[in-house]
Formats: structure tokens, C-alpha cells, sequence
């Protein structure tokens, strides 16, 4: 793709955002929670696992330790047994209960709303802050860019960078902030459904036309 100012990249990223916001209309976070403790803690979960997956755990893991306080006296062999399932469940635990710990120590029990203190909890890098910050807060310090958003924001020819938070800042200087939210859910939708990582359905496609990337599987 030829060389674009940053006029037309903002004006082609609202074509973009048109079509997903028609596409996805109601694209939410898919991890289960009720409160901002629960999210924070399906997040650490759902690194390297399925969201349905992770749903399947948290309903017995939050009835055993509904709140950080609880969590951050559970016996790790306990908490260890209870998310098995969702993989690199050692080091998942240790990060569930420092979480929990560290948010009844400093924070009286509250998940904290700023990104600066989130980015401080075990377990909480800027991903999963931005995740919570955006979804139980409404809140919108970052762009969420987990491998859906990395992956497709370079297809679309909206970032470059090689890296989850260079791909962040990229998409922060085109996206307008009240888009940052939903941008990200309705870019992980088309992720999960139409631009797979493997082989893109680019035919089902409707950002298509406005798509120039080498992965392409088909062209109008
Ligand atoms: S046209 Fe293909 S590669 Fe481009 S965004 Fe759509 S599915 Fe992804």
C-alpha cells in the first residue's frame, strides 16, 4: 500500500469502523463476570485459552472466593485444581491470588480505575488492564490488542508495529477515543468468525473492499 498521511488513514479507519459497527453491533466482552474483580480475574485466566473455556471454570471459582479478600487466603493447590482446565494453571494461580492479594492490601478491596495503578496487580499487564478499564468501567486509557486486534489491524493496513503496544499506540492516533472500546470487541468478533489467522474467509468479508493485505484469499 502506497504511502498514507495521517488524514487518510483516520478517514479510512471511519469506513472501517462504519462497516464493523454495522457487522457487530452488539460485540461485548465474552468472558462471564458480574463485577470488575470477576473480569480481572477471567482475564488472567484466558491468556493462551478459550473464552468458553474460561467460562466454564469461574462459575465454581467465584462461588468458593467471591471477592479479592477471599481469593487472596485461598490455598493455591485449591485454586490450582479449579482452573486446571485452562492451561498454565501454576502460574495462573500464583497470578489470581497476587491480584487478589494486592487489591485487598493497597487498593481496600476495589479493582483500581486508572491504568497506572492496574498495570501494578500481578497478572495485570496492559491488556488486561485496558480490558478492564474499557468493560467495567467504560473507561478508555488503551486500545485492547490481543491477537485478534494485532493480527487484523495489520491486514487492514492500520498499524505496523511489531509489537502488542506499538500496535496500541498506532491504533490510539487513528481511532477516535470513544471508539477505542468497541473497536477492539468488534475487531476480536471478526477475528473468531471471518479473518481467522489461518485462511481469512475474505469472501464472507465486508470490510473486503477496504482490505489490501497480502493474506487475502479472495478479491472483489
Ligand atoms: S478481506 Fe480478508 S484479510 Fe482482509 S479483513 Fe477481511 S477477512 Fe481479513
Amino acid at each position: 500500500m502506497a504511502k498514507e498521511s495521517l488524514e487518510a488513514k483516520k478517514q479510512r479507519t471511519g469506513k472501517i469502523i462504519a462497516v464493523l459497527k454495522k457487522t457487530y453491533p452488539d460485540a461485548h466482552c465474552a468472558l462471564n463476570h458480574s463485577n470488575a474483580y470477576e473480569l480481572l480475574v477471567a482475564t488472567i485466566l484466558s491468556a493462551q485459552c478459550t473464552d468458553v473455556r474460561v467460562n466454564m471454570v469461574t462459575p465454581e471459582l467465584f462461588r468458593r472466593f467471591p471477592t479479592a479478600a477471599a481469593m487472596a487466603k485461598a490455598k493455591l493447590p485449591e485454586l490450582e485444581e479449579l482452573i486446571r482446565t485452562t492451561g498454565f494453571f501454576r502460574n495462573k494461580a500464583k497470578s489470581i491470588q497476587g491480584a487478589a492479594k494486592k487489591i485487598t492490601e493497597q487498593f481496600g478491596g476495589e479493582v483500581p480505575k486508572t491504568l497506572a495503578e492496574l498495570i501494578t496487580v500481578p497478572g495485570a499487564a496492559r491488556k488486561t488492564a485496558n480490558v478492564v478499564l474499557g468493560v467495567s468501567y467504560g473507561l478508555a486509557e488503551g486500545v485492547v490488542v490481543d491477537t485478534h486486534v494485532f493480527r487484523i489491524a495489520h491486514r487492514l493496513s492500520l498499524a505496523k508495529g511489531d509489537t502488542a503496544q506499538a500496535v496500541e499506540q498506532e491504533l490510539m492516533k487513528v481511532l477516535p477515543q470513544d471508539r477505542w472500546i468497541s473497536f477492539s470487541h468488534q475487531v476480536i468478533h471478526h477475528g473468531r468468525q471471518i479473518c481467522i489467522a489461518r485462511k481469512p474467509k475474505c469472501e464472507q468479508c465486508n470490510l473486503e473492499q477496504l482490505c489490501h493485505s497480502k493474506d487475502k484469499t479472495w478479491s472483489s
